[in-house]
């Protein structure tokens, strides 16, 4: 079977496109040139409407929408083999046969904005071409939709890219029997038996989600060496660096951060030390956030979703400040009230404030009462950018 990877528009795919309201089904794209429901697969049940709108919303937020397969007949007409409800779905949106919701109100394709339109009709939709014998793809198209258990991306690319390397790549990173899965389960999340840890070792070596380029390249391969190392590089990285074990690390992408950092030198000693700190630190709300905070020397805050001050303690903060500032005459914002200039004696709503760590956070300042004072934005932001 030849597969060949295309690309068209969904602007293209809906070009004559042709709905059959009667069974619900799409009949013909492509100008005519592609057939959405070919007669072998007449059976096929389409899901309920909220999948149509989560293929719109997709599309509107540039998420991807999965790999489509097309079968190439003999007179180089095309029968969509994966990918009906998807394309069914867009060509229904596009000729306005339903409605999404946005921001509560109902939205058709002819009354969005142009802007959305043309993200929706330019947006890519990525088409596996597969061409042979028509046993063949019948029994391929079989295997790509086991009854009950669909298969996933990896397994589907498996199927695709059968060969050499996806044997060898199968028999080290799908087998249940490998020594060393219980370390690599550590930091890597998935099924085994679903291809999802060899889906995440591609991820990583070839530093892309789509990881049907590296295995096209190396579809011949009667090794898998750079694959095997480079998976086994990042894992062993991260264990010599984090000394402890914590199950927040598994499945966080360890592929990105060794990119990102397996140059900086870290003493493991003082890396344990600061991620046992903070796993105990309950102001951090996000503790998955952690290793990467303390590799990138813990710079970067928003990474740990520090806990904000309750809503109540502003509140009261604010009325004893203004209360206090009134009193005597001077703004409610302390650094104001030190000014020389008009502000000296301004009165800022607490709208106009925000609420600051007297003892920074990162200098183990609590977020409580005791640690907060009331700030107008411009002096809350210039204290925060020093
Ligand atoms: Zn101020």
């Amino acid at each position: 079977m030849i597969t060949e990877l295309k690309q068209y528009t969904a602007k293209e795919i809906c070009e004559g496109f042709v709905y059959n309201e009667l069974e619900g089904k799409g009949l013909f794209g492509l100008n005519g040139k592609l057939t959405i429901q070919p007669e072998y697969q007449r059976n096929y049940i389409y899901a309920e409407s909220k999948r149509d709108e989560a293929v719109i919303e997709s599309m509107l937020k540039n998420y991807p929408l999965g790999l489509i397969y097309f079968n190439k007949t003999d007179g180089g007409q095309l029968e969509v083999l994966d990918g009906q409800q998807r394309i069914t779905s867009i060509g229904r949106f596009v000729t306005s046969k339903f409605a999404i919701k946005m921001n509560g109100m109902e939205q058709y394709f002819s009354g969005l904005a142009k802007n959305q339109q043309d993200t929706i009709l330019n947006t890519t939709l990525l088409v596996y071409e597969c061409e042979g014998e028509e046993e063949e793809i019948k029994e391929w198209f079989k295997t790509i939709n086991i009854v009950g258990v669909p298969l996933n991306e990896q397994e589907k690319l498996n199927a695709i890219f059968s060969g050499p390397f996806v044997t060898l790549a199968k028999e080290k990173f799908s087998n249940s029997m490998n020594a060393n899965l219980s370390k690599w389960t550590t930091y890597v999340k998935g099924n085994v038996k679903r291809q999802e840890i060899l889906e995440r070792a591609l991820q990583w070596v070839s530093q892309s989600d789509d990881v049907s380029g590296y295995m096209s390249q190396h579809r011949y391969d009667t090794n898998i060496k750079e694959l095997e190392t480079y998976f086994t590089t990042v894992i062993d990285w991260v264990s010599s660096v984090f000394s402890d074990v914590e199950p927040e690390m598994c499945g966080l992408e360890w592929g990105r951060m060794y990119e990102l950092y397996h140059k900086n030198a870290y003493n493991p000693a003082k890396v344990s030390e600061r991620v046992q700190a903070l796993m105990a630190d309950d102001f951090v709300k996000d503790k998955r956030g952690i290793f990467e905070y303390v590799l990138g020397g813990e710079v970067d805050k928003s990474l740990l979703n520090i806990r904000l001050f309750e809503p109540s303690v502003i509140k009261s903060v604010y009325a004893k400040q203004t209360q206090d500032a009134k009193a005597a005459g001077t703004s409610n914002c302390p650094i104001c009230a030190a000014c020389d200039n008009n502000n000296r004696t301004k009165i800022w709503d607490l709208k106009e404030m925000d609420a600051d760590h007297v003892t920074a956070w990162s200098r183990g300042g609590a977020t409580d009462i005791s640690n907060c004072q009331m700030l107008c934005k411009t002096h809350n932001r210039a204290k925060g950018n020093r």
